[in-house]
């Protein structure tokens, strides 16, 4: 029996997508890159734009195609809005929350399908399916169960609702990589942007219990990853809905410090994505006070105009970030500084973008990844006029991929012929390089075609600098 999943969308629905393949193998499922000859078929879905959307119904009608000569199970995770809910439900045969990942096999056993995990042992020792099956099928929060038209199959559809998230978390991934992984902290948004359809899709914040969060790292680093990245939607607002009862964001930093420094190994710890509002000092102390907390970060700006920041519901003003950014300077003048920006959101005038376009001269990013703005079903702005011509739109990402490159190339030419540090990540698609980044996450080539060094620690000599990269020889492979 074989499965293919497609994951869509953000590092959150990748780090999902490493937990529903532990769960998938456990039945007896086996990978393939081949869709074709799999008989589960999933899509983690992203809510995010309708273009995420579309591509969905283009996978399940083809995948509906095959049902009428194969016997073949489709199913549906991750951000789904709940009025996406309802069409999907007509299409795939499960749809469940991700946290409710665990109940999967019982969906599936439900379903029909008999996999070597669902069987128990009988007295004799042989595989039997266990009696009692609906009884013991605890899912309290279905609340569609029907058979279709035309057809015997059943669909179930479950509410997120009363279900505890701290199940889906104790499921140990099925990581993607040896030496790079996501470990996800907290679950669900409290912020409401006005833009944005997470908190519709995946409810309000959770916090992971930091015990876990800690053993988690532990393990990985025990197992010689190198590269950590804690995730969350706000990862600074980390242990606020625990009341007092959890510590804070700038706590769990320094316990992973405190562990780092005892124990001197050697991992590069980042974080993605903290919110500029709950950006106290007290993180960027924390990160100013250990080795393996990666100088680099990511912190969303939006706009640099206030009225379109009020506009968007991101509660905090230009001033606030510069503050924010102030501090940073102060106490890591060696980290690099990343953002992400909307042009082109509803109303956005000529004068409201060039409060954007100075906010890169002036805080001097090394990376923003900019998007162009389209209304996100769900999302409080799909109500509002999408006013901005595609033309002006695309005008302004340029404008702002040029200003971007002027300060990121002034930044990377400080490196050149240096001696570097990298962790080297791959193959180049270009023959005879490797991929690689700095603790800063500037991106690397290097020339070599050894791959004995992917997952680890090299130093390099850069021989080039671009707007956004290095290129560089190793001097020392550690
Ligand atoms: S902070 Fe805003 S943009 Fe980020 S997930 Fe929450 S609502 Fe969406």
């Amino acid at each position: 029996m074989k499965y293919h999943l497609i994951t869509l969308g953000c590092q959150m629905n990748i780090s999902d997508s490493e937990r529903v393949k532990t769960v998938v193998e456990g039945m007896g499922f086996k990978w393939t890159d081949n869709e074709e000859e799999a008989s589960l078929l999933g899509i983690i879905a992203c809510s995010v734009r309708q273009k995420s959307i579309d591509k969905v119904y283009a996978r399940i009608r083809k995948w509906n195609k095959r049902k009428d000569r194969e016997s073949i199970i489709t199913f549906i995770s991750g951000c789904v809005l709940p009025a996406d809910k309802k069409k999907f439900l007509k299409t795939f045969d499960l749809i469940f929350p991700m946290n409710e990942l665990l109940l999967f096999p019982k969906m599936i056993r439900e379903y029909g399908i008999v996999t070597p995990a669902s069987l128990q042992k009988s007295n004799k020792g042989e595989l039997v399916e266990p009696a009692n099956e609906v009884n013991d099928f605890k899912l309290t929060s279905i609340i569609e169960k029907k058979a279709k038209l035309n057809s015997d199959d059943i669909h179930l559809a479950i509410n997120a609702k009363d279900v505890d998230i701290n199940e889906f978390w104790d499921i140990v991934p099925d990581y993607n990589s040896d030496f790079e992984a996501f470990i996800p902290i907290q679950n669900g948004c409290d912020k409401f942007c006005t833009y944005c359809a997470v908190p519709y899709t995946r409810g309000r914040e959770v916090s992971r219990p930091s015990g876990e969060i800690i053993d988690e790292l532990k393990t990985l680093v025990d197992k010689g990853y190198k590269s950590i990245t804690l995730l969350g939607q706000n990862v600074n607002s980390y242990g606020l809905d625990k009341k007092g009862e959890e510590i804070s964001f700038a706590e769990l930093l320094h316990e992973i410090g405190k562990y780092g420094d005892e124990t001197g190994k050697d991992f590069w710890l980042y974080f993605t994505s903290p919110h500029p509002r709950d950006m106290g000092n007290d993180v960027i102390d924390a990160i100013a006070s250990y080795k393996c907390i990666a100088k680099q970060i990511h912190l969303p700006l939006q706009s640099g105009d206030d009225e379109i920041l009020e506009k968007m519901n991101r509660k905090h003003k230009l001033e606030d970030y510069r503050q924010i950014v102030n501090y940073i300077r102060e106490k890591l003048p060696q980290a690099s500084l990343f953002t992400d920006i909307i042009v082109g959101f509803t109303g956005e005038t000529e004068e409201q973008f060039e409060n954007s376009r100075r906010a890169i001269e002036e805080f001097k990013f090394n990376m923003a990844y900019v998007a162009i703005y389209s209304p996100r079903p769900g999302a409080v702005s799909a109500r509002w006029d999408d006013d901005i011509p595609m033309r002006v739109k695309k005008e302004r990402l340029h404008k702002l991929g040029d200003e971007l490159k002027i300060h990121s190339y002034k930044y990377n030419q400080q490196f050149k012929d240096k001696d570097v540090r990298v962790l080297v990540t791959g193959v180049e698609k270009r023959s005879g390089y490797l991929s690689a980044y700095t603790e800063t996450k500037i991106p690397v080539r290097i020339y070599s075609k050894d791959k004995s060094m992917i997952g680890q620690f090299v130093s390099i000599k850069t021989t080039a600098v671009t707007d956004f990269s290095f290129a560089g020889e190793i001097i020392d492979n550690e």
